[in-house]
């Protein structure tokens, strides 16, 4: 077998710190709201599972019962069209944002990149710089090495830990979770799904961490299809910035060079392991690093800053008509989704004849026909139901149909038909009231009856 070139390679197993991409911290204007905006985003995954209303956690994902609850919403898997609706929406809003910025939600705001920035920073503490932490790489093993990686890895497992027991804590509520973290018995598969999702977050932001977003993200993929001349793309001001070449500080600039000192700061501090210089790439994930690295040059030189900044080729000539239709479109669905909350029912019912005997007749001479009824009460209040048949007087029900259930509960009920009417197969209505919102369902079957 060829041996592959670096340009093929996906992943390396062995520990190769010439494959490591060792980025230098960099701060600024955009990496301050970068970090503002992690720091806000970490806060709510963690601190959302601790809320509680009506004495339960507000958000759970309860994989057995097959229900998601949202505060005061429980959704079954009847109510799948609005999650259908939301990811809709959600990429929607991310397409029109990539439109118009990039791959920003890569940058600012998705995990793996707040995670790879956030396991970097632990590296960088411990390590020290990107360059001692290179050297620390490539040599020999030392007591000092070993202690330096031991103290790493430990802080990177105890942060993946972390991760994971929030995460799993949107499944399990977290007054349950966190004290039975060391129940062994009755947890063990809590437990295991635990270990999986520490061990998932450890090797992704510790190991995997760029090369998630280069070879494995979908959005990486098809993103480039939705930039177009206009989107305002992280980008290398060329004709500024050539012919680059280094000189001094304070010295007069050479007129045969441009602004760019090639001093590769913004190479330096690329997370991807790019260079923005050498145009636009697919792998840049606009998190404006370069940016900041770029601006702190030009301001030591005394030049203009943004000769890497977010720009786009052309300039849109006016972006209203596009505002308009995207704002539209999202306003329509999110009136869908409110729509769609106003006219749901609390409560789902189900009717189905009895299958072992299509009628039978009692001693007084009336005709039965057995039917089975499973309610599901969907809010999470108790609620009582009341079944009646609609006005009809060929049909009565043989006793009356009522059911209690608790916020969340089914229950499967039988009840009797009888009639004196014998004309065969007719049409029964049963209606289904839920006395609380005086709210009624009516759900037709059918009722058999000897011919005459
Ligand atoms: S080129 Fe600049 S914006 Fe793009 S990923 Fe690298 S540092 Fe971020
Ligand atoms: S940081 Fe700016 S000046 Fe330095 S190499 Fe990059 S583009 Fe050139």
């Amino acid at each position: 077998m060829s041996t592959p070139k670096p340009e093929q390679i996906i992943m390396t197993t062995g520990r190769n710190s010439e494959n490591k991409i060792y980025f230098r911290e960099q701060f600024g204007h955009f990496q301050s709201i970068r970090r503002n905006l992690s720091i806000v985003l970490l806060a709510i995954f963690v601190l959302l599972p601790f809320v509680r209303y009506q004495s339960q956690a507000a958000i759970n994902i309860d994989v057995a019962a097959q229900t998601i609850r949202l505060f005061a919403l429980t959704l079954y898997p009847q109510d799948l069209f609005v999650l259908v609706i939301v990811f809709i929406l959600a990429a929607f809003v991310l397409f029109y944002v990539s439109r118009l910025y990039g791959r920003v939600w890569c940058g600012y705001t998705c995990p793996q990149t707040i995670w790879m920035l956030l396991f970097n920073w632990v590296e960088r503490r411990v390590e020290g710089n990107f360059q001692q932490s290179k050297a620390l790489d490539k040599s020999g093993l030392t007591w000092q090495k070993i202690a330096k990686k031991s103290v790493k890895h430990s802080i990177w497992l105890l942060l993946a830990l972390l991760t994971a027991s929030t995460f799993m804590s949107y499944f399990v509520p977290a007054e349950v979770l966190y004290p039975n973290l060391f129940n062994f018995n009755d947890y063990f598969l809590t437990q295991n799904w635990l270990l999986f999702f520490t061990a998932c977050t450890y090797v992704n932001a510790g190991w995997i961490k760029e090369k998630m977003c280069l070879h494995m993200c979908p959005y990486a993929r098809f993103q480039s299809a939705l930039v177009d001349n206009t989107s305002k793309l992280v980008s290398y001001n060329q004709a500024r910035g050539e012919s680059r070449g280094q000189r001094k500080r304070n010295a007069t600039k050479p007129n045969h060079l441009g602004d760019c000192v090639d001093c590769k700061l913004c190479v330096e501090v690329c997370p991807v392991g790019i260079d923005i210089r050498q145009g636009l790439q697919y792998s840049c994930i606009n998190c404006g690093l370069c940016i900041d690295a770029c601006d702190a040059v030009m301001d030591k030189f005394n030049y203009a800053k943004g000769l890497i900044s977010y720009s786009s080729i052309t300039k849109p000539a006016s972006r209203w008509r596009q505002h308009l239709t995207y704002g539209f479109v999202t306003a329509v669905m999110i009136l869908i989704l409110i729509f769609w909350m106003a006219s749901r029912s609390e409560f789902e019912a189900d009717i189905s004849r009895d299958r072992n005997a299509l009628y039978r007749v009692n001693y007084l001479d009336e005709v039965e026909n057995t039917y089975k009824i499973k309610l599901l009460n969907k809010s999470q209040q108790p609620k009582q139901f009341v079944i009646s048949l609609q006005a009809n007087d060929n049909f009565a029900l043989k006793h009356q149909g009522e059911i209690t259930l608790a916020g969340g509960q089914s229950d499967i009920q039988i009840l009797v038909v009888k009639s004196n009417s014998l004309v065969g197969t007719q049409q029964i209505a049963f209606q289904i009231t839920d006395v609380n919102k005086q709210e009624s369902e009516i759900i037709y079957s059918q009722f058999h009856s000897p011919e005459l």
